[in-house]
């Protein structure tokens, strides 16, 4: 095995900006200006990145059918052709090119898990990957082909059991219903209550298919929840799960979605949040799985102020950097207008966001999270010391 570089690898290149499903969408990549431009800034050096490229047919169908792909293929040539029969959805609309453009996302997050099976990298983070709405047949919540559940089975086909842990704001549905009957496969999500928000599932009692219960784990949030309660429930659970499953890789969705300025959920999450639970993944990677840290980007809606501190936070924690106090100058220089343009606040100056950014949370809220969060382990840990016992 050659020795790990101690520098986390970046997955990113001008590619990566073709998957825009156009104007107005939220999922834009206009989010790769000020978010790359910030790892940059804070040290992120050129030949710590590497670029993606997209990935054959026979890739995506590891995980996606032949007769999606086929159709994926003739709307990205004939996006007009799209109806009400079609395999995507109002959120997620076909566009020019978009075959190539979601491959592209597959070969990046692919490319990282890549240098990490190879033993080169030890941690590496691909922003623009972490479409986990992708199903087999159907594209939805603007995500076409599933690149982080492309990237896990590759690593469970060369022997690895996958800890994937889902902190985007939206239940990872794609992700858990390809691994829903995989026991080497242990999914954990953490997101805003499928009551109040999109796509509606991942309910505690959701655990895992025949011959895989457990390896399921869903923790559905109260709207409004904001660090406290946040931090309670990730630190409670994710270190339980790592210790009872025994993952010898982590793959880890990081959306910047559940903070409190993002436009499209309801959680008043901060940037001291999004800090500690990448530091805390990176214990998690450490401790329990070689090191072995694969990280996406997810969602995130909020261009300028929580996605790039959040991909900023994820990379400094790879890197094993400690946080600085405020964001470049320069940084905030180069991006204030292009903000103001699309009517955002200027980039934020705190890389931690402040005291009283978020409303606190109501005690229901929290004490709710609790029992949900002490509901889903509770379970979870029982099966899983059963199946090491047997
Ligand atoms: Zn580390």
């Amino acid at each position: 095995m050659p020795t790990p570089d101690p520098a986390p690898l970046v997955v990113y290149g001008p590619a990566s900006r073709a998957y825009d499903f156009g104007p107005g969408h939220p999922f834009t990549p206009r989010r790769f200006g000020p978010g790359i431009d910030l790892l940059r800034e804070l040290g992120a050096e050129f030949a710590s990145f590497a670029a993606p490229a997209p990935v054959a047919d026979e890739v995506l169908a590891t995980v996606h059918t032949r007769r999606f792909l086929a159709s994926v293929s003739r709307l990205s040539d004939y996006p007009e052709l799209a109806d009400d029969e079609s395999v995507t959805d109002e959120d997620t609309p076909p566009f020019y090119g978009m075959r190539d453009a979601g491959a592209t996302v597959v070969g990046g997050t692919l490319l990282a898990m890549d240098e990490i099976l190879a033993g080169r990298r030890l941690h590496a983070f691909h922003p623009g990957g972490g479409l986990h709405h992708g199903f087999p047949s159907r594209a939805t919540g603007f995500c076409v082909f599933n690149d982080v559940a492309v990237a896990i089975r590759r690593a469970r086909d060369e022997g690895h059991r996958v800890l994937y842990v889902d902190v985007d704001v939206h239940h990872g549905d794609g992700v858990e219903q390809i691994f829903w009957n995989d026991p080497l496969v242990q999914t954990v999500s953490l997101h805003e209550s499928g009551l109040s928000l999109f796509p509606g599932t991942g309910w505690v009692e959701d655990r895992g298919g025949l011959g895989a219960e457990g390896s399921a784990v869903n923790i559905p949030l109260e709207p409004g929840t904001s660090d406290a309660s946040w931090l309670e429930v990730l630190g409670s659970v994710v270190p339980a799960v790592a210790a009872a499953f025994r993952p010898t890789l982590l793959v880890t969705l990081n959306g910047a979605d559940g903070h409190a300025l993002d436009p499209l959920a309801h959680l008043g999450l901060t940037t001291v949040a999004f800090a500690r639970a990448a530091r805390l993944l990176d214990g998690v990677a450490h401790r329990h799985a070689g090191g072995r840290w694969l990280a996406t980007g997810g969602g995130g809606y909020d261009v300028y102020r929580a996605v790039p501190r959040n991909w900023a936070l994820v990379w400094l924690a790879q890197a094993h950097r400690d946080v600085p106090v405020a964001t470049p100058q320069a940084w905030r220089a180069r991006w204030a207008a292009e903000a103001e343009g699309h009517r955002s606040g200027p980039p934020s100056a705190l890389m931690l966001d402040p005291d009283g950014t978020a409303r606190p949370e109501a005690a229901s809220v929290a004490a709710a999270n609790r029992a949900t969060a002490a509901a889903a382990l509770d379970h979870t840990l029982r099966v899983l010391a059963e199946r090491h016992r047997r």
